[in-house]
């Protein structure tokens, strides 16, 4: 671990190769951090997560590499990542399978939403449309049908069942932090086990907010 392999992969590679813990069940993150970080590799006796003392058995680790494990383990405190969402995500969906667009930065600096097929996105990978013509091509349509007056007197009709910019806002939470957690399973810091059931919840709310 401190030559720079992820948890996540030394778990995977122990669980392929058949290394079970010591209650015999599969590794997961948390207990080979939680076992890695722990001040009695070190030979410390802990109370309430606080070192009291030594303790009477054989350290696995000295003092320094557990330092050093425990400043390499420790949760990253650096800026979050900045949500990749785009305008119209939440508002678009593929029109051959029906899942949602989702945003897309390509190395280049284009921007694109798109249909994506992998670990958590759920479409068939079978569109891509740049940011730039969809988003103009949107605005005009807005602001024609804000010209006319008809539609202008409509709009003034409806009576929203809560305040719309919050709602819109809202859902626009829930997509940056949907594309997080896949960044964050993506990058192996978390395992497919931890990833799934945030991501469940997150579309069900997803799909709750887009409703209303
Ligand atoms: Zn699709």
């Amino acid at each position: 671990m401190l030559a720079g392999e992820s948890v996540w992969s030394i778990c995977t590679r122990w669980n392929k190769g058949g290394v079970p813990t010591v209650t015999g069940k599969s590794w997961t993150v948390q207990t080979l951090t939680s076992i890695l970080s722990s001040p009695r590799i070190a030979g410390f006796r802990t109370h309430r997560g606080t070192v009291v003392g030594e303790g009477q058995w054989k350290r696995i680790v000295d003092e320094d590499r557990h330092d050093a494990l425990v400043a390499a383990l420790a949760p990253r405190k650096s800026k979050p990542r900045q949500g990749r969402t785009y305008p119209l995500v939440g508002f678009l969906v593929c029109g051959k399978c029906g899942g949602p667009l989702r945003s897309l930065a390509r190395e280049n600096g284009g921007r694109s939403y798109a249909c994506r097929k992998g670990p958590g996105m759920g479409g068939c990978g079978g569109i891509r449309i740049q940011t730039n013509g969809l988003e103009n091509y949107v605005r005009d349509l807005i602001c024609g049908m804000l010209a006319d007056p008809v539609t202008r007197a409509a709009m003034a009709e409806l009576t929203p069942a809560a305040a719309p910019g919050a709602m819109s806002d809202a859902l626009a939470d829930l997509h940056v932090r949907r594309e997080r957690l896949v960044d964050l399973y993506t990058e192996g810091d978390i395992d497919c086990a931890t990833f799934r059931t945030p991501q469940a919840r997150l579309d069900d709310q997803i799909k709750t907010a887009s409703e209303q």
